[in-house]
């Protein structure tokens, strides 16, 4: 295969002449001194060149495997002949932040691994197409902040999260005044206190943000629905509610030491070390100290990746499966290598040690090996006798992932039905059992992809306008 500068993406089918391109990245040893974004768009010439490659299926793949049904073909199509705007305008019909999910995706899981080109060879680079038409449209002040005839209804949304934010462009757009309550100080929820900036920059998110609130988007930031106004109030007041208030709860780590100084949970490290503004949470000192992730998915990434920048003296990530039967997305595993991290594959924690100052010391652990696989389809670990030994820590961060905050026994959130591990129950339709009350995200499906948070909000708005639609005795608040 060749690589032709000159090449301008008119021909078309090009993956046998044309390697896929991997999007300009910053060097390890450059972005490990900051928090910035590590990859930077390719320039138009690539961009053509790389979206030249695609085969245009008939019946194409890569939109079944993008959880919005993206219509990936057409606006890879119209990048191959420089149709930037057009292009971003098409992927601005099925996803409400084109310019961020391409930054957190795991597209290998997702729309590149289905692309049929992938396997014999490479995958048409999907995300960062996405990316760069989005960008490109941003840049030149093509994405407009629709400003809809007000249609007289009002919708709260709970939690400006991804799939709040979907929610709410979706019905503002069709005219519904829409309010935004946020707990925190500032909306973005996830995608501005968990996700670090080196993946998805704070300002990407404020933009989009602000995008929003040019379209009448009203933003009620440092409310808790539950204990600052209850769901009866928000009935009154609005025709009907979206709950996207995410899964917080962080799975505990049930083995002895958990209450030595120095092991804390992964999501508060990541918020105390990445948020835009100090959430009051307690300081955590990483310089110079040895560090043990225990969890082998995004946020064990992207805490590793973040002590990296902190000055850890060393990050080690321990998780009990292999690397094959690990969640976290291989391109993040890739970074968290070349930026230092090491990892321990087939090992669980059995102890945490400490000193008699009760600081954490190391972390007593046991070799795992495979056996057959579980309900989830991955190969269940189980421990090998006699294989103990001990990694040094004095800071652990605990990155098992997350479930719903139950609500409190005296709030009327608590009417909502809610399953085994407190996830809300909702319908087809993301309506819950409270009538004019849908739910969606990770408050729903346990913790998820930023791509599914956007598809049950949009889905939800889609429910919201068909029910508000239809002649009922709903009153218009
Ligand atoms: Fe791929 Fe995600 Fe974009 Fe869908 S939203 S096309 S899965 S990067
Ligand atoms: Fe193009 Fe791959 Fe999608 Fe086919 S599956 S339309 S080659 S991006």
């Amino acid at each position: 295969m060749s690589h032709d500068p000159t090449h301008t993406g008119q021909a078309r089918y090009a993956w046998r002449e044309v390697d896929r391109a991997e999007q300009p990245k910053r060097a390890a040893a450059e972005r490990i001194t900051d928090f910035h974004e590590i990859y930077s768009l390719f320039d138009e010439a690539t961009i053509r060149e790389q979206a030249s490659r695609c085969v245009q299926c008939i019946s194409p793949a890569c939109v079944t495997g993008c959880p919005l049904c993206n219509r990936i073909p057409e606006w890879v199509s119209l990048a191959a002949e420089g149709r930037f705007l057009e292009a971003a305008e098409i992927s601005r019909a099925t996803s409400n932040m084109p310019e961020i999910c391409p930054r957190v995706c795991p597209q290998e899981r997702l729309c590149e691994g289905a692309c049929v080109i992938h396997a014999p060879e490479e995958p048409v680079c999907i995300g960062a197409i996405e990316k760069f038409i989005s960008e490109y449209a941003l840049a030149h002040g093509a994405v407009p902040a629709i400003r809809a005839t007000p249609n007289g209804r009002r919708v709260a949304v709970i939690g400006a999260g991804p799939g709040g934010l979907a929610c709410a462009d979706e019905l503002s757009k069709l005219g519904y005044g829409i309010t935004v309550f946020e707990s925190q100080l500032l909306p973005g929820g996830l995608l501005l206190f968990g996700i670090p900036a080196f993946k998805l920059g704070k300002e990407v998110v404020e933009r989009r943000v602000n995008i929003l609130r040019q379209q009448g988007v009203e933003f009620k930031v440092g409310v808790t629905v539950g204990k600052d106004i209850s769901l009866a109030q928000l009935l009154k007041d609005f025709s009907a509610i979206y709950l996207g208030i995410g899964a917080l709860k962080a799975r505990p780590l049930d083995v002895a030491g958990t209450d030595l100084q120095g092991v804390i949970q992964g999501l508060p490290f990541l918020a105390q070390k990445n948020a835009p503004i100090s959430l009051g949470l307690p300081p955590v000192e990483v310089k110079g100290r040895r560090v043990v992730v225990l969890g082998g998915g995004d946020s064990a990434m992207d805490c590793l990746r973040t002590a990296i920048r902190c000055d850890a003296a060393d990050t080690v990530c321990a998780y009990r499966r292999d690397l094959a039967n690990m969640p976290g997305s291989r391109k993040e595993y890739a970074n968290a290598l070349e930026e230092g991290a090491r990892f321990v594959f087939l090992t669980n924690p059995l102890a945490l040690e400490g000193n008699a100052n009760g600081e954490v010391t190391a972390v007593r652990c046991v070799r795992m090996e495979l056996g057959e696989p579980d309900a989830s389809g991955r190969r269940k670990p189980r421990a090998v006798a006699g294989s103990e030994f001990t990694l040094q820590a004095n800071l652990v961060l605990i990155a098992y992932g997350f479930d719903p905050v139950p609500f409190p026994k005296d709030s009327d959130l608590s009417q909502l039905a809610t399953n085994d591990w407190g996830a809300i129950k909702v319908d087809e339709h993301q309506r819950t059992n409270v009538e004019r009350v849908f739910a969606g995200g990770d408050v729903v499906r346990g913790p998820s992809l930023v791509v599914h948070a956007v598809r049950d909000g949009r889905k939800a708005a889609d429910s919201i306008h068909r029910d508000l639609s239809e002649p009922s005795p709903v009153p218009a608040a």
